[in-house]
């Protein structure tokens, strides 16, 4: 049966990547046989200018209609002044919350062509290969009570609410050992369980789900702790799952140990491996319409889509083996380029992974 793939390009250079990212599906499909059909729709600033709204109602009924979605990116400065519910990022959180994508899977992945793009020693990041599991739609950028108040002395006090159900919990740690399961089934959990109780209740959780998958090997970090160990032997880790502020902090710390955003991708998925795959990165308005932008990060996130929603993981590896193979040749796009390689812009590397994918039919 094939499965249906709803396909958003959105803003910026959104449409360019996915164009690269399409020509890559295309060809599993008529040199590999992958079954698949896809369907377009409008999504950010491109559905406010299509239908008025971030998230048109008929992109919602596409979402609804798919296996999976994939995303280039949304944004604009065009569209910095209309009112926050219109502005185009409204249109992905309204998609994540819309179908329930609490489980965000940020990999940071640092190729060895590539070691020298990172801030860190080569020695230390060459072949890096984490998974970060990201709890996306709780937490304490959810909780209730928040907010501002006056208080009789005078001064104002702010707050906010950490808090998790035991089912929130429950259904990010099986998201996240299921992942471990295809990886290399070691599982670091990061919390602060010392000091907040919400973490003493996750760790507990985490454990007893832990049961269910003997083989993966469960540990437990302090997210200070983690933080220090992402930038001293960030390759001692294969997954870590944790709460949704300590990921957004510790994912981005993960990924910039691999100085290239244009090369990464990342997944939100739902309990039922729904997903929605895009790069790590924005509509980079600063360079779009050039054809310099980096499309790997986009071709990247169809291998995910291949491996976590669409149950394809050979198909996912041949993506994976193409991209490493056009690295291998020396091409770079602007972003990743250093001296004595070939630059290529943004169709030149959708042509070249074409190219790897089909030598290898
Ligand atoms: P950005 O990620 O768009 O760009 C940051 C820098 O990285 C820029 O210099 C850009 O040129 C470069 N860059 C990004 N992707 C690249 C690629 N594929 N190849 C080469 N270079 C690349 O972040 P920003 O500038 O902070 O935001 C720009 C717009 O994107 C804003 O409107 C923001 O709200 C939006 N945004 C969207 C998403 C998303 O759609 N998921 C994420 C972040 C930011």
């Amino acid at each position: 049966m094939s499965s249906k793939i709803l396909i958003l390009p959105g803003d910026g250079i959104g449409p360019e990547i996915v164009a690269e990212a399409k020509k890559v599906l295309e060809t599993l499909r008529s040199d590999f046989g992958l079954q698949i059909e896809t369907e377009e729709g409008a999504i950010g600033g491109a559905g406010y200018d299509a239908a008025g709204h971030p998230l048109p109602d008929a992109t919602l009924a596409l979402a609804g209609a798919a296996d999976s979605v994939l995303l280039g990116a949304v944004g604009g400065p065009q569209y910095d002044g209309l009112p926050r519910e219109l502005r185009p990022e409204r249109g992905l959180l309204g998609i994540r919350s819309e179908l329930d994508l609490f489980s965000n899977l940020r990999p940071a992945i640092l190729y060895e062509q590539l070691a020298d793009a990172s801030t860190l020693r080569p020695e230390v990041v060459a072949g890096l290969d984490i998974m970060i599991v990201r709890e996306l739609t709780g937490g304490i950028y959810f909780g209730q009570p928040r907010g501002i108040e006056n208080l009789d002395s005078g001064e104002r006090r702010g707050f906010n609410t950490l808090e998790y159900k035991e089912s929130e919990i429950e259904r990010i740690a099986r998201s996240a050992f299921e992942i471990a399961m295809k990886r290399d089934k070691r599982l670091c959990s990061v919390d602060k369980a010392n000091v907040l109780e919400v973490s003493e209740l996750w760790r507990e959780v985490v454990i007893r789900v832990g049961a269910e998958y003997p083989e993966v090997e469960l540990s437990h970090m302090y997210v200070d702790n983690a933080a220090m160990q992402l930038v001293r032997a960030p390759k001692q880790f294969d997954v870590m799952v944790t709460k949704n502020m300590f990921g957004d902090i510790l994912s981005d710390a993960a990924a910039m140990l691999t100085g290239s955003i244009g090369m990464l991708p990342s997944a939100s998925l739902n309990a039922q491996n729904y997903g929605m795959y895009e790069p790590i990165h924005g509509s980079a308005p600063d360079i779009a319409g050039q054809g310099v932008a980096n499309p790997l990060a986009t071709i990247l996130s169809v291998a995910m889509m291949l491996r976590y929603s669409l149950n394809e993981p050979q198909m996912a590896e041949r993506i994976e083996q193409a991209v490493s193979d056009v690295l291998d040749k020396g091409l770079r796009t602007p972003d990743i380029y250093s001296e004595g390689m070939q630059k290529a812009g943004t169709a030149d590397m959708g042509d070249a992974v074409v190219e790897a994918l089909r030598a290898k039919s």
